[in-house]
């Protein structure tokens, strides 16, 4: 850190040139279609939206009170959110996910062989919070689920 009487030490690097190449890749990968590259999950294409995790018929029965806040998704995202929401002392937290468990991305995707391509103690979340110590250094799919 510097204070005003010793100086930042030079960089080895141009920061603007830096952004400027990270800014030229993202327009890169823009495409002009935007969303229209993709194809919906209709027809052939609608058994992709179908929990296959979940019971024949799983239905769950409406819910009529009151939380303070809702957060759609229990993916890493919605769980971190919530586990930060708590820490700040809002208990009443609601996460509303459509498939039948938590663990989004490794929820929906189990394929054989999938394991995380960060190294687990940086990607898997709350580990400290909640004891965990991960078994891979790149975890396979089931265990970040499970741990989700
Ligand atoms: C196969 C695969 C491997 C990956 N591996 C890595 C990796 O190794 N390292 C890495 O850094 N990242 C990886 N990623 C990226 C990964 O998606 C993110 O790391 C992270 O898990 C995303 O979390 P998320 O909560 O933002 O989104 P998601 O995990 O996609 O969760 C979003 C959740 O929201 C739910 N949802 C969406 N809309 C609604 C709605 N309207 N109502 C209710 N629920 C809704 C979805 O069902 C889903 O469960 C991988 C992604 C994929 C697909």
């Amino acid at each position: 850190m510097s204070t005003p009487h010793t100086p930042a030490p030079a960089l080895d690097f141009d920061p603007d040139a830096l952004r400027e190449r990270y800014r030229a890749e993202r327009d890169r990968r823009i495409r002009p279609d935007g969303n229209r590259q993709y194809r919906r999950t209709t027809g052939e294409f609608g058994h992709f939206d179908e929990d296959p995790y979940a019971e024949s018929g799983f239905s769950r029965e409406p819910l009529h009170d009151h939380v303070d806040v809702v957060v759609v998704g229990g993916g890493f995202g919605g769980l971190l959110t919530g586990a930060r929401l708590r820490q700040a002392g809002l208990e009443n937290v609601r996460i509303i996910e459509k498939g039948a468990d938590f663990g989004g991305t490794w929820y929906w995707n189990r394929y054989p062989g999938i394991h995380c391509d960060i190294e687990s103690y940086v990607y898997m979340p709350l580990l400290e919070e909640l004891g965990y110590v991960p078994k891979w250094k790149y975890a396979p799919g089931e265990e970040i689920r499970q741990h989700a």
